[in-house]
């Protein structure tokens, strides 16, 4: 924090980091430093890594050689995440511009250093950020899924759900603050409370609904085995929560799910999707898909779009095959060129774009109520519930009224759809 104590936050990787982020921001404004927007202006900067796949391994290097070629005299560069627990050794060795290096879970550390290496000044924690209308909760860490491809395991450790009471009080805590959408994060969200008895994601969705105010609450990283009628039933029973489910799924094919060791198959998948779609006839579905699998085949990699294509999902997310160090598909090589991986992700997404413009153009002329996460002059960029913050797409309103303010609810008609975005008018 250099003698002024101020820092910056960078974060990559996946809504989980920026949970750790947000904790981490936390715990260093609440003793008094202050956080800054620009990594130029701060005297030391935090980089929040992700070391999940090749390319999030390469961004958060990327990133961090860029912070350090800008180092300035004084400042602090402190690495922490996955990235970091994964090859500690390695980047220590490979960094040396790099003041520290922290694993997961380890904000105590993160901040005993930093109280350890720079004094507070009077003059810090002035000029907080206002907060975004939408807050992510971490709800659980780990996951004992053992998915064939994913290093998840190895990095954060078993399933650990956090207690209820501390999730219902921070929920509280966040509505109280004026937050309006709460967004459950887990590496597997459907496995919370497995270690409580009676007491699992619904009943804590209950408990968090319960809390009074006007307010969303939406579900990211559901295992699709897990989505079980009584999930369903209560997403679609709670006016607060959002019409919207995540649902990895990451193939359609059965022999590659098998070589993926995910449970379901396309059967499966497919009546849950219709299954969903019977009890919330309004929903959003979120899914993704991994592309160039070990010994994916064409045929396979078309069966895929047919399934995508019938399911109709509203939003899909899609990564290339990364190859993993001590993961259990290692073994299988990596059989499927770089280039057809690519091949395979633009036709995939090619097929999206298309089915998310016909989805869009449906709900012209519909009203629909919306969350101004921003407002610029005229423009707010807004979300309504079928649009998961910084994933998804937004709805454009241009107004003139002083109504529209950043987290207030209002109700637009929707005016103009573009392929993931859309355009509204307050009614
Ligand atoms: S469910 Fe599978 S993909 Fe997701 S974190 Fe767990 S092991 Fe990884």
């Amino acid at each position: 924090m250099g003698l002024d104590g101020t820092f910056h936050i960078l974060t990559l990787g996946c809504p989980k980091n920026r949970v750790d982020s947000e904790t981490v921001i936390s715990l260093l404004t609440r003793r008094g430093l202050r956080h800054v927007d620009d990594s130029a202006d701060a005297g030391t900067v935090l980089i929040n890594t992700c070391g999940f796949i090749q390319d999030a391994k390469k961004e958060s290097i990327e990133e961090i050689l860029d912070i350090a070629s800008r180092k300035a005299d004084g400042q602090r560069i402190v690495v922490f995440g996955c990235l970091a627990q994964r090859y500690a050794e390695e980047l220590k060795r490979e960094l040396p511009e790099v003041d520290a290096f922290f694993g997961v879970n380890s904000h105590d550390d993160i901040l005993g250093y930093i109280e350890t290496e720079s004094p507070v000044p009077a003059h810090a924690g002035q000029g907080a950020r206002p907060p975004a209308p939408y807050a992510y909760i971490k709800i659980a860490d780990g996951c004992n899924r053992g998915c064939s491809f994913c290093a998840i395991p190895a990095i954060r450790g078993r399933f650990a759900s956090l207690p209820p009471e501390h999730i219902v009080q921070q929920a509280a805590e966040l509505i109280d603050s004026g937050v309006r959408e709460l967004v459950l994060v887990a590496q597997d969200t459907t496995s919370y409370g497995r270690e409580f008895r009676g007491y699992g994601l619904c009943e804590l969705i209950e408990d968090i609904t319960s809390i009074p105010g006007d307010f969303w609450l939406r579900l990211l990283y559901l295992y699709p085995s897990a989505v079980d009628e009584r999930l369903i039933e209560t997403v679609a029973g709670n006016d607060k929560v959002c019409k919207y489910l995540d649902i990895p799924l990451q193939h359609s094919e059965d022999r590659i799910l098998g070589l993926m060791r995910r449970k379901g198959s396309r059967n499966v998948y497919s009546a849950l999707v219709g299954g969903i779609r019977s009890k919330i006839p309004d929903v959003t579905l979120r899914t993704s898909f991994i592309l160039g699998f070990p010994s994916e085949s064409d045929k396979e990699f078309r069966a895929l779009l047919d399934f995508v294509r019938e399911a109709g999902f509203e939003r899909l997310g899609a990564f290339t095959y990364s190859r993993e160090d001590g993961t259990a598909a290692y073994g299988l090589g990596d059989d499927v060129p770089e280039e057809e991986k690519e091949r395979r992700y633009h036709e995939l997404m090619m097929l999206q774009a298309g089915i998310s413009l016909e989805k869009n153009r449906s709900m012209l002329g519909s009203v629909v109520r919306v969350l101004v996460d921003e407002t610029d002059g005229d423009v707010a960029i807004c979300r309504y519930q079928g649009q998961a913050p910084e994933i998804d797409g937004v709805v454009i309103v241009e107004h003139t009224g002083s109504s529209v303010r950043k987290g207030g609810f209002i109700e637009v008609e929707i005016t103009e759809a573009y392929d993931y975005d859309l355009k509204g008018e307050p009614v």
